[in-house]
């Protein structure tokens, strides 16, 4: 089966936990694609270590430019700063990446927060879709639905697929969920509300392959389904 994968970290970062070093060049992540059998994918920087976003996301630009045709890449930046919009602008025109990964525990921000309605809005007219990891406090779906209410054209992704974000799925059109560290019973329920929504995630390399699709493999839904889970989906998202 093809597989195409909406939820990579791609380059450097600083310790994360004792156990797993998350650093990863493009060279050893098209290996593991190859080995893998995964066709495309999007892919982030790791999360912040200071202030390194900027440069990190020219690090992702650069490696869509020697594999344009197995990266989407997308940009990361703290939506607190000052120059967040001017990020944003630079990471759509300027590197030409294709979406944004946002963290709301990770750059502890609120995203309904009304700081930030002037960045979402600069998000909705660049037409940039962004993923959200999604999880507890501030990166909880109910927080993410409000930004994907307010910007109905706006593609939102909200990784880690879990129960309260298929709530988010059934109310928004414009919601898609990812499925890396989900339980294969999420993804039948999801696939029930709208199997044209629901993306293979991994999360490498935080989690690894052979979990993340075993996952998807053992979700009981058609092989239509999961066909559009596994790469469809994906491809109709990011369309060349
Ligand atoms: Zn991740």
């Amino acid at each position: 089966m093809k597989i195409c994968d909406a939820h990579v970290h791609l380059g450097e970062s600083g310790p994360w936990q004792p156990y797993i070093n998350p650093t990863i060049y493009v060279e050893e992540l098209i290996q593991l694609f190859n080995k893998y059998n995964v066709e495309r994918a999007v892919v982030f920087p790791n999360p912040n270590v200071g202030d390194k976003y900027p440069e990190m996301n020219n690090y992702i630009a650069e490696c869509v430019k020697k594999h344009p045709k197995r990266l989407v890449g997308f940009g990361r930046l703290d939506p607190r700063r000052e120059d967040a919009t001017k990020e944003l602008d630079r990471i759509k025109n300027s590197l030409g990446l294709k979406g944004l990964k946002l963290h709301p525990m990770v750059e502890c921000f609120r995203p309904d927060h009304p700081f930030f309605n002037s960045f979402f809005e600069k998000a909705d007219q660049l037409k940039i879709p962004i993923l959200f990891h999604s999880g507890n406090g501030f990166s909880s779906p109910g927080l993410i639905i409000k930004i994907a209410k307010k910007h109905p054209n706006l593609p939102i992704i909200i990784g880690h697929l879990r129960e309260s974000a298929i709530a988010a799925l059934k109310e928004c059109e414009n919601v898609y969920v990812e499925t890396s560290g989900t339980l294969p019973d999420y993804i039948e329920l999801s696939v029930d509300v709208d199997e044209n929504r629901v993306l293979f995630g991994s999360d490498v390399p935080y989690y690894r392959y052979p979990t993340q699709i075993a996952i998807v493999e053992a979700a009981e839904i058609s092989p239509k389904a999961k066909r559009k889970v596994f790469s469809e989906n994906f491809q109709k998202l990011f369309k060349g």
